[in-house]
């Protein structure tokens, strides 16, 4: 039996089970798919910290960074540039522009595979748990994931299942709202094909973000909160007609993605009420990769 069984596998929970294992624990991760197959891998791959929150989050973003250093993930540091209003910018007018912050774009696939392969980490992926049960009859006996066919079980589980943590905990049903997310990506385009994208943009607070990555595709994604704002598709779509229209036939496919975010959009990580030993570590919000490291260090502060 592990210490602690991580589930969910994208960069939240690779940081946990990685910063546990760094802790000496013994670390079992479970994912219902393949890794950072979730929202991780349909972001739109920008590391910045969040515009709302820019002083708590930074030292995340530059942990981050130090962690694709060391597990040699590559990298690009860039200057996000930061613009005021949406669907009515134009790139090309340095009078627009509001601030510049630190920014990386980097691939959140690969360093959550990284971060989790460590030999203190076993990982179970395309498992799906159904619930939570205990062991034995103490409160404080092991906990045991409900799946089908064997037997997953840690001391501690940690839930770091994102947007699906409501359909294992009500409690966290009612803590978490939905955001739904649309990333439209280019062809490989060459290189000053769109100048304006030689570095990310972030529009509406952080509403909408655009990028051009190593692989030459550009990428624009925006995303809104259950029930709030404008269908991301059509934000997606007017702001690429208005700031470089050209761009609107290189769309090779557009994703989608669903995360979580909290009612006050501060990510959660807590205790879960009523049940000793059991974790979460949820709403990383639209800038996760930012809060993705001191999510953790929180996580191993209450064990
Ligand atoms: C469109 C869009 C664009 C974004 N762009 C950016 C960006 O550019 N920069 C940025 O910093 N952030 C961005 N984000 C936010 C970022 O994607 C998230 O904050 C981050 O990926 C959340 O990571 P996570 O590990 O919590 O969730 P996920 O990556 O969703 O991982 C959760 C995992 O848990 C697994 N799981 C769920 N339930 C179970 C279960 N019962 N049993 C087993 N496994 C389970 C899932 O399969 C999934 O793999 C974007 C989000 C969206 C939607």
């Amino acid at each position: 039996m592990a210490d602690a069984l991580v589930i969910g596998a994208g960069l939240i929970g690779a940081c946990v089970a990685r910063l546990l294992a760094e802790a000496g624990r013994s670390v079992t991760v479970m994912t219902a798919q393949g890794v950072a197959d979730g929202a991780t891998r349909r972001a739109v791959g920008v590391a910045m910290a969040d515009p709302q929150r820019s002083e708590r989050s930074e030292p995340g973003l530059r942990e981050l960074l130090d962690w694709a250093t060391r597990l040699r993930v590559p990298f690009r540091e860039v200057a996000a540039r930061w613009l005021p209003r949406e669907g009515a910018v134009r790139l090309d007018d340095p009078a627009e522009r509001v601030e510049q912050r630190p920014a990386a774009l980097i691939d959140l696939v690969a360093l959550s595979v990284r971060l989790l392969n460590h030999p203190a980490i076993s990982l179970r992926q395309r498992i799906e748990a159904r619930g939570l049960s205990r062991v034995g009859a103490q409160p404080l006996s092991p906990l045991e994931a409900v799946v089908s066919g064997e037997r997953l079980l840690g001391d501690r589980v940690i839930l770091a299942t994102n947007a699906y943590a409501g359909l294992i905990s009500p409690y966290l049903a009612d803590a978490i709202t939905l955001a739904r997310g649309a990333v439209w990506v280019s062809r490989p385009l060459d290189p000053g094909e769109l100048p304006a994208l030689s570095q990310p943009v972030v529009v509406g607070h952080g509403r909408i973000l655009a990028a051009q990555h190593a692989d030459g595709r550009a990428r624009v994604g925006a995303w809104r909160w259950e029930g709030a704002g404008e269908d991301p598709d059509d934000v997606t779509r007017r702001f690429i007609k208005h700031n470089f229209p050209e761009a609107l036939d290189e769309i090779a496919y557009r994703q989608t993605g669903v995360t979580s975010v909290s009612r006050d959009g501060e990510p959660l990580v807590g205790q879960l009420p009523g049940e000793i030993g059991v974790l979460y570590a949820l709403a990383a919000g639209p800038f996760g990769a930012a809060w993705a490291m001191p999510m953790a260090h929180r996580v191993l502060g209450l064990w």
